[in-house]
């Protein structure tokens, strides 16, 4: 960094000092109009930003390296460096430069970070922004995390590190706190080294049980943690939780009004998804570039508020397993579906209802704007409306139609106070609504009546100095002035008092000007002090009912996302499913709820499924490439996992007994989107099924044991379907193409074997995409191959040499006689001939052709075929 200290301008020594004190940020310190970067932070902040890189003292000895950007675009750039994943830290001028006696004093008055960011624009409205801490403890992992942006708070013990692994996957953290002695955890450590997240080490005493419980609950406003049902107050969940409160209020973060309390959860409480089975179901996102559509959440959202989507995010991540909260949500959807106008009549409100979770949390930070608050205020206007919707006997059953709280005072209170459109800039003046404030409405009015005199003693000098272009105007540097052009000079009277010369034209002032200019910006200027001051007020006063706002806030949500389930429910027409605690799943006309929505060339074509433990338990899928396996894996999926989540299924009939896990693993050479595509991480992932799947849990196998040779994947595909029939007990949907898997049924009685039915037609093969009990005996691969356009010598040697497999043909050494050809010996020019030689190739081709027997079209496709085959592109 820098020479010694004493080298230093004291306004360097200054930037030191604070700089010291927050190290692992970008320190922005302001100087006049700028906020410059120096040294270290200069290099790093000019290459994330794109800016220009100086330095000062050029001439000098030691040159330091600066960058800067203008204090007025300052938010665009700090959300491009938090984006990166750096921490900012504004250093701020904290007197009047223009006052202070020497150096400027100067302090920190905000640290951004990515998991604090609390400007919604900053954010994603359709996810939320979490800061995560962890705190290992012997077995357990402590968990916390907040949204600040939300006031969404919680914590959890957790077992084990793959239930840390699916925590982080599920929330996408962007901030995570570790206490120093987890540098040691290696497991931990290695979880986040390819992750995009900030991750920060803090000592150990932050994560302190004794001290997070009193500081947990003063900062909540409750006597103690029991308030929100945590029994458990030394579970290290809490010190995390500790660690996090501590870590805000170190950068500068403790306006948390609108955190309203700290929700313990449990795991078990809800139907656990692996960061595999996250990706395999496509529930957040799609295809090898994850977009967005094409997932389930795209599929399933129709809600029509921020916080809605963000719900429906969370349930789609985080299905139930108790059948009666299921149960509450699925009344509530088919109450919605049949009663279309209700549905529509409440979207139509919940259009207007901003997000009152993100205003909530603005409020609380104060910075909520006027223009925040009346968008709260048109927000809560739609609750009362909303009541009388729900106000219905069939609604009265339902808990969550309960009537909702309007907040009333805080709305009319805004209402009251604010303008109905006020400016974006509390400076622009006229937020406060004409006919509040007494004092404020005289100064008003006194401004207003300058502009009035100001035409008329335009006209009157006009008159007086019979100069008709005369012109008293006003700019912000010369304030009220008189203004002359250089034509008309002579004819000004000598009272006039010169204040500026332009090129064209003279500007004056006159005594009486400038007694009227003192009043009128006087009240300008008082106007905004006013302002400012009763809109502060107001803000205050609102920030007051943060729990109110976001327990509305809660219920509106809830609501959105049951419209949006009942709306695709309707559009889609799925039907409401049946849960119970037992272990049977049973689907009847069910569909590939994304893939059905989807352009195909062929109609989708629903199938039954039925699996259970004490009969149908291992069922196994074989059937071609291409004919289904994966998809129909998937549906049944997505159906235990819709169902639980509370919505209906794509299905015609649908029960599904509770599922504690779903757990998906596909073939290491299916799964090319991880980049990593090895026969080991296959294997340690079937091994985590084997630990930790239980009877009660949905087991989806694609194509296990394909990333290896075909005899080893074999044997391994048996093992494993053996060892779930045997010791799991588990509902288990086993896809694969060893058709040799089949006799697997003859050891195991609650082994099934299902097909996906293709029939052959010449040499095609047609996918008729329906499931059928039995097993199919070889695997079609070559018809596939022939779909695909695999050139038809090539295809036929295939055959030869399946044929010869088949009849068990033995080499010398005792392999398979791969190389003997039938009818001819397998010289190495007939080889050549057939995949080296494409001449060759091509011209028997043609030989082959009978012209006569081909319509023109087909002549066409032919000649592009021959084509194709002599590699033109
Ligand atoms: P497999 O796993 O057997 O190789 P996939 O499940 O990947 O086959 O299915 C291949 C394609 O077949 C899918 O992308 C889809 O377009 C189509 N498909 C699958 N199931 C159906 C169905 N039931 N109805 C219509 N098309 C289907
Ligand atoms: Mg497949």
């Amino acid at each position: 960094m820098a020479g010694s200290a004493d080298s230093l301008t004291p306004m360097f020594r200054q930037y030191l000092a604070i700089k010291e004190e927050h190290k692992d940020a970008i320190l922005l310190y302001r100087m006049g109009d700028f906020y410059e970067c120096f040294f270290d932070d200069a290099e790093t902040a000019a290459r994330a930003l794109e800016l220009t890189l100086t330095a000062r003292n050029k001439k000098g000895d030691n040159p330091i390296p600066m960058c800067g950007v203008p204090h007025h675009a300052a938010k665009g750039y700090i959300r491009k460096l938090i984006g990166q994943g750096f921490k900012v830290a504004v250093c701020d001028q904290v007197e009047d430069p223009r006052k202070a006696k020497g150096l400027v004093k100067r302090e920190i008055t905000e640290v951004i970070t990515p998991g604090l960011i609390t400007d919604p624009e900053a954010l994603s409205s359709q996810q939320g922004n979490y800061l995560m801490a962890l705190l290992p403890r012997g077995e357990n992992i402590g968990l916390g995390y907040i949204d600040i942006s939300t006031g969404e708070f919680r914590t959890t013990d957790l077992q084990s590190i793959e239930q840390v692994v699916a925590e982080v996957d599920r929330l996408e953290p962007s901030e995570v706190l570790l206490p120093d002695s987890a540098l040691e955890h290696e497991l931990l450590q290695a979880l986040f080294a390819d992750r995009s997240v900030l991750v920060n080490h803090l000592p150990d005493p932050m994560f302190d049980n004794r001290s997070a419980q009193d500081d947990l609950a003063r900062t909540l406003r409750v006597k103690d943690l029991s308030a929100f049902g945590i029994e458990d107050v030394k579970g290290p969940g809490i010190g995390a939780c500790g660690a996090i409160l501590e870590y805000m209020r170190s950068n500068c973060v403790d306006q948390v009004g609108h955190v309203m309390r700290l929700l313990p959860y449990d795991l078990g409480t809800s139907l656990v998804l692996d960061p595999q089975t996250r990706r395999n179901l496509e529930l957040f996102h799609a295809g090898l570039e994850r977009r967005r559509k094409g997932s389930l959440l795209h599929l399933l959202d129709r809600t029509v508020t921020s916080m809605g989507a963000r719900l429906l995010r969370s349930w789609i991540g985080t299905p139930l397993v108790d059948v009666a909260q299921i149960d509450e949500r699925l009344d509530a959807v088919e109450l919605l579906l049949h009663e279309q106008q209700l549905r529509a009549a409440i979207r139509e409100r919940l259009e207007f209802v901003q997000d009152i979770e993100r205003l909530n949390g603005k409020l609380s930070a104060g910075t909520a704007s006027p223009r925040d608050l009346v968008a709260l205020a048109i927000s809560l206007e739609q609750i009362p409306a909303l009541n009388a919707l729900l106000d219905r006997s069939d609604t009265a059953q339902l808990p969550v139609f309960a009537p909702l709280d309007p907040v009333g005072l805080a709305r009319d209170r805004i209402r009251a106070t604010l303008s109905d459109e006020p400016p974006a800039k509390l400076q622009d003046g006229g937020t406060i609504r004409p006919g509040f404030d007494d004092e404020l409405d005289e100064v008003v009015m006194l401004a207003r009546k300058g502009k009035g005199i100001i035409a008329t003693m335009e006209a009157q000098e006009r008159e007086r100095t019979g100069i008709n272009s005369l012109k008293i105007r006003f700019n912000k540097v010369f304030g009220y002035f008189i203004e002359v052009t250089r034509a008309n000079l002579a004819m000004v009277p000598e009272e006039y008092i010169r204040k500026q010369t332009l090129a064209n034209a003279e500007r004056f002032y006159t005594p009486e000007l400038k007694e009227f200019e003192v009043k009128v910006l006087g009240a300008e200027e008082r106007r905004v002090v006013l302002e400012t001051e009763l809109f502060n007020q107001l803000r205050d006063k609102t920030a007051e009912h943060a729990h109110e706002l976001a327990a509305v806030a809660e219920r509106l949500a809830q609501i959105d996302v049951l419209c949006s389930l009942a709306e695709v429910a309707e559009r889609n027409r799925y039907c409401r499913p049946t849960l119970d605690d037992g272990e049977v799943t049973h689907l009847e006309g069910n569909r590939h709820p994304v893939i059905e929505q989807m352009a195909l060339q062929e109609r989708f074509v629903p199938n039954d499924v039925h699996a259970d433990t004490h009969d149908c338990q291992v069922i196994i899928l074989t059937g071609p490439n291409m004919a289904g396996k994966s998809t129909i894996m998937r549906q049944v999926a997505l159906a235990v996992l819709m169902a639980q989540m509370g919505s209906f299924v794509a299905a015609d009939k649908a029960h599904v007994g509770i599922c504690d896990r779903i757990f998906t693993r596909v073939g290491a050479s299916d799964d090319i989107a991880r980049g990593q595509s090895t026969f080991m991480v296959e294997m340690t992932e079937a091994a985590a099924i084997m630990l930790h799947a239980t009877r009660k849990s949905l087991v989806l196998l694609d194509e296990i044991g394909r990333g290896t040779s075909t005899f080893d994947g074999l044997s391994i595909a048996w093992a494993v379907a053996e060892f779930l029939h045997d010791n799991v007990g588990c509902r288990t949907l086993f896809a694969t193409h060893y058709h040799e898997l089949v006799e697997l049924s003859q050891t195991c009685p609650r082994v099934k074997n299902f097909n996906i039915a293709v029939t052959e037609w010449g040499d095609d093969v047609v996918f008729l995409r329906t499931l059928k009990e039995g097993g199919v005996s070889r695997s079609y691969g070559i018809a596939v191959a022939r779909l695909a356009g695999l050139p038809d010598p090539v295809l036929q040697r295939a055959k030869e040499v399946l044929a010869n497999l088949e009849s068990n043909a033995i080499d010398e050494v005792g392999g398979p006689k791969l190389a003997r050809k039938q009818g001819r010996s397998a010289s190495a020019s007939s080889q050549l001939d057939l995949f080296g030689d494409r001449e060759g190739m091509l011209t028997q081709e043609l030989r082959s052709l009978d012209v006569t027997a081909l319509t023109p079209l087909e002549a066409l496709n032919e000649i592009d075929r021959l084509r194709k085959l002599a590699g033109v592109e």
